[in-house]
């Protein structure tokens, strides 16, 4: 009997190491202190179209080649459609085939919050606004091409382009 309440003890102590080291939901990197903005569902569903609420505040995925951007080549920045915080440069934007906008790398790293779906070597990796939490899309390391070697595949939905210059009279 002692036997059984031993490997009881184990089995006990596995599975909640695991679940502990399963758990997804801390992100893998530190996010910047301050400027955060936090805004109930309620607050977002009235600055937000339906497709940009499902996309950035529920995780949501646009149809390929059905989001704005997917083919745009206009130069500026691509901003967060919830914050507006600057995510994204036209200058990293490439052709990746795929229907999504893609680009190889932040506008600004900190701006960005890289966070894995769970501890698999091939579970995908999510990218959220660092200022709030709006799901953007997600990152891959299949594109041997560009400078990073990275593809930050996102939805139009999540974006906003800012023309270059004209970022200061967004403010007015
Ligand atoms: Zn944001």
């Amino acid at each position: 009997m002692r036997n059984a309440a031993f490997i009881t003890a184990i089995v006990v102590f596995l599975g909640a190491g695991l679940a502990w080291i399963w758990w997804p939901d801390e992100p893998d990197e530190e996010r910047p202190m301050g400027e955060r903005i936090v805004k109930s569902d309620a607050e977002w569903r009235q600055v937000l179209t339906d497709k940009q609420f499902q996309v950035t505040r529920q995780a949501g995925t646009e149809r390929a080649w059905t989001g704005e951007y997917a083919k745009c080549h206009q130069d500026g920045v691509y901003t967060c459609v919830c914050c507006g915080q600057p995510l994204f440069d036209s200058k990293t934007k490439f052709e990746s085939g795929t229907g999504w906008p893609s680009f190889y790398e932040p506008a600004v790293d900190k701006n960005v919050v890289k966070k894995k779906e769970g501890i698999l070597p091939w579970a995908p990796t999510e990218v959220l606004c660092s200022r709030c939490d709006a799901h953007l899309g997600h990152v891959f390391n299949d594109a041997p091409s560009q400078p990073t070697g990275l593809r930050y595949c996102i939805n139009s939905a999540a974006l906003k382009l800012v023309e270059r210059g004209s970022e200061t009279s967004e403010k007015e």
